[in-house]
């Protein structure tokens, strides 16, 4: 017997029907005898229809409220797929985020969890209770506020709780098979991975790949959880994300080869920033990059050009996500006589590829690859930056699945036949 965590993404539980397909597949865990521990996100697309919402009533909602009323997605879904199980015939409990002790930082958004004290959590299970608990959500100590994780949160809640309750595996079930070369609503010839390290999960989440939440990855390393990514909709063994020294479970696949490229991340939630006329003395980088982060924003890629001969004057160019981009422009602007740039051009009409594998640090030649894919179909590359598994490029916004398909292709990880995504809106 087995203690297993499931979470279940939106799209697996998006009405009725669904809930009653997820509860089917708890209740099929739970007859083959084992204890179950289940993280469930907000049925479909509410928690974007909740931000719609409040966008509505206000230009800027008040971060504690947005949290109140975010975290209510999650309590809805929660409940059902207990009355769900109910009606199947096995006792099930829901539980909020506070509820389940997930104890975070007061950072509403985007809150870490700094504890978890699942006392009664353990007591339901010890009673032969199903355990449902609200994903995305939690409780700070201090200001005795709900905070949510940021959004694809709940996966984050699903690997905390397999920590906290040193869980079996942690089992993410969305609405594709698992973790794919690409994400395959862009590149159909997307093909599934059975393993992937959590070294190169990290630089695909970070860089785009939502299946599995960035925070979620990391938690799961830090601490030794086995995330197995898999699919509601079908039988699929799915994707294991392997950390340093772990190993699959008995008769799961052999260790295979480190591929040079694991996959392909596509990313449309950036912008970019110029500034322009930057005088080209020492300390101005520095200035302008202590001003954007007094906004908050969180910086991805930076490039200066050369300044041009007489004038003295250099463009420094960097990205960061579009939600940020209106709160570092307003602090650049306002700064700007000190600063002594010309002008700032904002552009949120970007797309950014990217190309992860642990590989690449063993073989050179990679990252030509990438260029001559973009380069015969004429496809500008705006910035480039590296790591040492990840190669990075910004493009126009408009070219990027096209990118994505050609530089797929290139590094020869296409599959035979079409991947499938069984369910989901993809927003
Ligand atoms: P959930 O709502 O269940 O949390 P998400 O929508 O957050 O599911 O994540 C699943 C989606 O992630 C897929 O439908 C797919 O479009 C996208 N995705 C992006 N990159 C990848 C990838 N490399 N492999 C699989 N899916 C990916
Ligand atoms: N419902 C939240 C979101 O849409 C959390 C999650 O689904 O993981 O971001
Ligand atoms: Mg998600």
């Amino acid at each position: 017997m087995a203690l297993i965590v499931q979470k279940y993404g939106g799209s697996s539980v998006a009405d009725a029907e669904s809930i009653k397909r997820v509860a089917k597949r708890i209740v099929d865990t739970r007859r083959a005898g084992h204890d179950v521990v289940v993280a469930v996100s907000a049925m479909g697309d509410t928690t974007d229809e909740l931000l719609d919402l409040a966008g509505q009533v206000a230009p800027i909602p008040a971060p504690r409220e947005l949290d109140m009323l975010l975290s209510s997605g999650e309590r809805i879904s929660m409940a059902l797929l207990a009355m769900a199980i109910h009606s199947m015939g096995f006792e099930a409990r829901s539980f909020t985020g506070s509820q389940a002790g997930m104890i975070t930082d007061a950072t509403h958004g985007a809150a870490r969890i700094v504890d978890v004290t699942p006392v009664r959590l353990k007591e339901a299970l010890d009673e032969g209770a199903i355990v449902i608990v609200a994903g995305f959500q939690g409780f700070n100590r201090d200001t005795r506020d709900i905070t949510t994780l940021g959004r694809g949160g709940s996966d984050t809640t699903a690997v905390a709780l397999a920590a906290a309750l040193n869980a079996d595996v942690c089992e993410i079930y969305s609405d594709v098979d698992g973790i794919y070369t690409a994400d395959p609503r862009v590149v159909p010839k997307a093909r599934k991975l059975d393993v992937v390290t959590s070294e190169e999960m990290l630089e695909l989440s970070a860089n785009g790949a939502k299946v599995l939440y960035i925070r979620a990855v990391e938690y799961a390393r830090r601490h030794g959880v086995l995330i197995q990514a898999r699919s509601t909709f079908s039988s699929s063994v799915g994707t294991y994300v392997l950390g340093p020294g772990m190993t699959l479970p008995d008769g799961e696949g052999e260790e295979m080869e480190e591929p040079i490229v694991a996959g392909v991340a596509t990313d449309l939630t950036q912008a970019k920033i110029t500034v322009i006329g930057v005088p080209d003395v020492p300390g101005k980088a520095a200035e302008i990059f202590k001003v954007v982060a007094k906004s908050g924003a969180n910086v991805d890629m930076i490039v200066q050009n050369v300044s041009i001969g007489a004038t003295g004057r250099a463009d420094i160019s960097f990205t960061l996500p579009k939600t940020d981009a209106a709160a570092a422009l307003k602090a650049l602007a306002g700064d700007q006589p000190e600063i002594g740039f010309e002008s700032l051009v904002h552009d949120d009409q970007i797309g950014k590829l990217s190309v992860v594998g642990a590989g690449m640090r063993t073989h050179s030649g990679v990252s030509a690859t990438l260029f001559e894919a973009l380069s015969v179909s004429g496809i500008n590359i705006e910035m480039i930056s590296t790591s040492e598994i990840r190669i990075s490029v910004v493009l126009r916004g408009d070219d990027l699945a096209e990118a994505a398909r050609l530089v797929h292709t290139a590094y020869g990880l296409d599959g035979a036949s079409d991947a499938v995504v069984h369910a989901g809106t993809g927003r």
